[in-house]
C-alpha cells in the first residue's frame, strides 16, 4: 500500500530577474512566507537566469532518500518546504509556457542542447527567457529530456496559448498528447476550462504566477495533491495518472483576474461579446479597443471544438475561491494597498497563530473571534460565499466587495449588474 500525503503545490512565480518583480525576492523569503500560508512544495522559478540559479544553488539541498531540493536552513526541521525546478519560458508569437525539471543534471544538459535557441538572457527581464521556437518545435525539443511542459495561463490574452491558437494541436503538433496538465491562470477556473473538449485528459493546475514572495501573493492560488512524495517523480506520476491526484485547486474567483470579462483596454468598460462584436471592437464610451476576455475566450474555443452546449466535459476535482486573507483585511480597513502597514498588522495576528489557508478554510471562528472578532465576520461571509465581484477585463483587476447575507449579496449583484449596463446605455443617448 501507498502512503499517500497531502501538499499543497504553488509551482509558478517569479524571481527578481523578472519583469515587473519585487528586487528582495529570494529563497529563505519565499521559504518563510510559504509556511506562513500554509505551501509545501514550491518552485525554483526563473533557472535559466543566472545570477538566480547561483542564488538557488547556494540556499538548496537535495534530499537523497526523497529525492527533492528543500530550503537548506529547514535541514533539521521536520516540516520542509520543497522545491521543484522550473522556469517559465516564451515561445513565439509571445505564448508563455511552463517547464519543469527532474534535476540539475537534466536542467543542465536541457540549457547546454538548447544552445542559441534561448535569447536574452543577459537583458533585463531574462527570468523568463525568450526561445527561438514555437509551441511544437518547444514541445519536440523537450520530448528528449525528463521534463514536465504546458501551456501557462492558457487563456489570457496576448501571453496564452488560446490567444494565438483555436487548439493545443494547432499550437503544439502531433505530439500535443505529450502536454499533461495546463496552468489555468488568474482570470480562469475549472469550470471554464472544463468547457473544451481536447482537455478532458489534461490536469488542471492552478499557481500565483506572484511577482512578489509575500504570502498575499504567492498561493494566491495553489493545488492540493495526494503525492507519495513531496518530489518531482510523484508530480509527474500525479500528472500522468499512474499515482497520487489533485484533491482540489484553489484559487481567484476568475472574475476578480484582470482578464475575465470583455473590456476597454483604457477606460475599462465591460460588454458583452454581442456588443463588443456590434461595435466592431471599439469602446463606445472613449473609441479605443475592446479586448476580449478569458470568459468569452473559454467559450469560443469550446464551441469551436463542437461543445455546441457549453456542457462540461468531465468531471473534475473541486475548485475552491480564495479571497486572500490579508485582501479581506484590506477590504475591511478600506485601505488602498494590500501591503498598507494596519493591514499587515492585523494579518500578523492571525498567521503568527495559524496557517492563513487554515484561517481561511478551517480553523473554526470561536478560535479566530479571540484573535479579531470584526475580521472573523469577513472570514464567515467569504466562508458561506457572501462575496460579490465587480468583475475585472483588459488588464483591470476585478474587486471582490464582501456581503453579509445571501440578500445583501443578491442586491449588490443587482447593483453591479445594472451599473455595467447603464454605463453603456448613457453613452449611447448623447
Ligand atoms: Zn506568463
Ligand atoms: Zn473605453
Amino acid at each position: 500500500m501507498i502512503d499517500y500525503k497531502k501538499y499543497n503545490l504553488d509551482l509558478h512565480y517569479h524571481s527578481p530577474y523578472a519583469g515587473g518583480c519585487s528586487k528582495n525576492i529570494t529563497i529563505p523569503l519565499l521559504a518563510k512566507e510559504a509556511k506562513i500560508k500554509g505551501l509545501n512544495i514550491l518552485t525554483t522559478a526563473d533557472l535559466f537566469n543566472e545570477a538566480w540559479r547561483k542564488h538557488v544553488k547556494e540556499h538548496l539541498k537535495y534530499d537523497q532518500k526523497e529525492d527533492i531540493y528543500y530550503f537548506k536552513d529547514n535541514e533539521k526541521k521536520k516540516e520542509k518546504t520543497y522545491f521543484v525546478l522550473g522556469c517559465e519560458v516564451e515561445c513565439k508569437k509571445r505564448v508563455h509556457n511552463l517547464i519543469y525539471f527532474k534535476n540539475f543534471d537534466v536542467f543542465d544538459d536541457y540549457f547546454k542542447k538548447l544552445d542559441n535557441n534561448i535569447i536574452g538572457l543577459d537583458t533585463y527581464g531574462s527570468g523568463r527567457p525568450r526561445l527561438r521556437f514555437n509551441c511544437k518545435e518547444f514541445l519536440d525539443f523537450s520530448l528528449d529530456f525528463n521534463v514536465l511542459i504546458g501551456p501557462a495561463h492558457a487563456f489570457t490574452p496576448y501571453f496564452g496559448v488560446y490567444a494565438h491558437y483555436d487548439s493545443l494541436k494547432e499550437a503544439y503538433g502531433e505530439n500535443y498528447k505529450q502536454i499533461k496538465f495546463l496552468e489555468l491562470g488568474l482570470s480562469a477556473d475549472t469550470h471554464l476550462a472544463n468547457l473544451i473538449p481536447e482537455l478532458e485528459k489534461i490536469t488542471f493546475l492552478s499557481f500565483s504566477d506572484a511577482h512578489s514572495a509575500y504570502s498575499y501573493r504567492v498561493g494566491r492560488e495553489y493545488v492540493c495533491c495526494d503525492l507519495e512524495k513531496p518530489n518531482y517523480n510523484s508530480i509527474k506520476d500525479m500528472l500522468y495518472k499512474r499515482k497520487g491526484k489533485i484533491e482540489y485547486n484553489v484559487g481567484y474567483n476568475p472574475q476578480e483576474g484582470k482578464y475575465h470579462r470583455t473590456a476597454c483596454r483604457s477606460c475599462g468598460q465591460i460588454y458583452s461579446l454581442s456588443q463588443a462584436v456590434n461595435n466592431k471592437y471599439r469602446c463606445t464610451l472613449c473609441n479605443d479597443i475592446i479586448k476580449k476576455g478569458v470568459k468569452e475566450k473559454a467559450h469560443e474555443i469550446a464551441e469551436k471544438q463542437g461543445n455546441k452546449e457549453h456542457q462540461q466535459i468531465t468531471n473534475r476535482p473541486p475548485y475552491k475561491h480564495l479571497v486572500p486573507l490579508a485582501e479581506i483585511i484590506q477590504i475591511h480597513l478600506n485601505k488602498k494597498q494590500i501591503n498598507h502597514r494596519n493591514v499587515l498588522e492585523k494579518y500578523n495576528l492571525f498567521v503568527s497563530k495559524y496557517k492563513e489557508i487554515d484561517v481561511m478554510f478551517n480553523i473554526p471562528y470561536k478560535d479566530l473571534e479571540k484573535i479579531d472578532a470584526e475580521i472573523t465576520k469577513y472570514v464567515r461571509a467569504f466562508r458561506e460565499g457572501f462575496v460579490v465581484f465587480y468583475p475585472g477585463g483588459a488588464g483591470k483587476q476585478g474587486k471582490p466587495i464582501i456581503c453579509f447575507s445571501k440578500e445583501e449579496k443578491q442586491k449588490m449583484q443587482e447593483k453591479i449588474n445594472k451599473e455595467i449596463k447603464l454605463k453603456t446605455i448613457q453613452k449611447k443617448l448623447f
